[in-house]
């Protein structure tokens, strides 16, 4: 028997040994592709050998060096080659372990940057209803995840939710997407002046929404009328982008394609593609300046900042996608794969939406596509789906309560920039069966 406590102590986990590629191997000797990428983390695949060669030589030269007393070569060159590689705007990096940490290091920036402007009446974060933003105390309250929130919420801190713009749900009937878009981010005004129109600090989103939602991208228009809002009442956006970012939707960071720049983004799950636990959050020179100008110190840290070997691993991971020309295959692949889906499920019963972008790909699975009512969540549809898809050597990563945290299922794609116009036909034809099965089972 295990001693490990897992996330699902009931579950019994195949136990995975070696991977390549694509794929993934258990210790049965079976295969599976992994066009999730885990939760959309492998972004070069597995075993990648320039990663492992970068990881050997850092490894020999130097493990660890406390931030406290030592800056290291490598965690420099990281942060050099993510600015260089940035949009203008962006112009520091602060580094930690992963997703959670990331967002929790923003809203303390967030926070601490008008205090050291003197605006410390600035209490207030606004988020968006179905998000995600981490499972640490801070991101868990930033996030509107209901099903994840509602037993910790005397632990949480005040945080204040707006509307998502999740335009499959939330559009009315004769509402044309760009008014949608408006009309939802104008949620975002009305908050702040209901809460003081200067006593808010952030507003936080995902870019494009991971797995809360499945895949989805804001409407046209929208995330320019937020940053309209945020620059009109000096509020700061903190982009998410965990999940969406550093590739993952055909441009490194998801905001390039909607032409503004935010304030603060967290980056974590493809910026080390797995290789080693790593996250960072990038800043423009206005609130580097603040912190340079005001205490000069920014009163936060972990043990395990700017570590080597995560350093190492990032800057692998980054020079593959950049010299490979990866993020071409993404958008060539995710044009492909949202092809092959439309395909197989454009007039499938079952399936409602099909949506994002690039390697970024969501499903919403529906009992009715009609009147476009989700399957009852005791059926546990996702979890089926999942079942059948890993029965069929396929990795994806399927959810439930989509629509409110409760109702609603959908599933997430993300499979590796590595991957081939092939083996996104075998994705695709692995996953219909494995949807017809599980809803089959579910109807039954
Ligand atoms: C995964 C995720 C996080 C949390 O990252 P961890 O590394 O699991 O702590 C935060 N935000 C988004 C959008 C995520 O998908």
């Amino acid at each position: 028997m295990s001693k490990i406590l897992h996330r699902s102590i009931h579950a019994d986990l195949p136990v995975a040994v070696g991977g390549r590629g694509i794929e993934l191997f258990d210790a049965h000797g079976k295969t599976y592709i992994d066009a999730s990428g885990g939760a959309a983390v492998s972004c070069l695949g597995h075993n990648h050998p320039h990663v492992l060669a970068a990881l050997h030589a850092q490894l020999d030269k130097l493990a660890y060096a406390h931030t406290g007393f030592f800056t290291t070569e490598i965690a420099e060159r990281l942060a050099d080659s993510l600015i260089a590689d940035s949009p203008d705007g962006i112009d520091y990096v602060y580094l930690v372990s992963g997703g959670s940490e990331a967002m929790e290091a923003a809203l303390k920036m967030a926070r601490q940057y008008f205090v050291e402007k003197g605006e410390s009446q600035r209490r207030h974060i606004i988020a968006r209803r179905q998000s995600y933003h981490g499972n640490t105390l801070g991101a868990l309250a930033a996030g509107g995840n209901e099903w994840r929130r509602a037993q910790f919420r005397p632990l949480l801190i005040e945080t204040h939710h707006i509307a998502p713009c999740y335009a499959y749900r939330g559009r009315l009937a004769g509402e044309g997407e760009y008014q949608y878009g408006e009309r939802v981010a104008n949620e975002l005004e009305a908050k702040i002046l209901e809460l003081g129109s200067d006593e808010v600090i952030a507003f936080v989103a995902e870019t494009v929404v991971g797995a809360t939602a499945g895949a989805v991208p804001a409407v046209d228009g929208y995330f320019k009328r937020i940053r309209e809002i945020c620059d009109s009442y000096g509020v700061l956006l903190i982009l998410d982008e965990v999940m969406c970012g550093m590739g993952r939707t055909g441009t490194l960071h998801a905001y390039e394609q909607e032409a503004i720049v935010p304030d603060l983004i967290a980056i974590a799950k493809g910026l080390g593609g797995g290789y080693q636990p790593v996250g960072a959050v990038l800043l423009g020179r206005r609130i580097y300046d603040a912190f340079a100008t005001g205490s000069g110190f920014f009163q936060h840290g972990h043990t395990y900042m700017a570590h080597p070997m995560a350093a190492a691993a990032a800057l692998a991971v980054q020079d593959v996608v950049r010299e490979h020309g990866l993020l071409d295959n993404v958008v060539r692949m995710g044009e492909l794969l949202n092809h092959r889906l439309q395909e197989r499920f454009h007039n499938h019963h079952s399936v409602g939406d099909i949506r994002g972008r690039g390697l970024f790909r969501g499903i919403e699975i529906v009992a009715d596509r009609g009147d476009k009512s989700p399957f009852d969540p005791a059926r546990k549809v996702n979890v089926a789906i999942k079942r059948e898809a890993m029965a069929r050597g396929l990795m994806v990563y399927p959810m439930g309560g989509t629509i409110d945290g409760v109702q609603g299922d959908h599933i997430l794609l993300a499979p590796p920039f590595i991957v081939s116009a092939g083996q996104i036909d075998t994705i695709v034809e692995r996953l219909g069966d494995a949807v017809d099965a599980a809803v089959a089972r579910s109807v039954a």
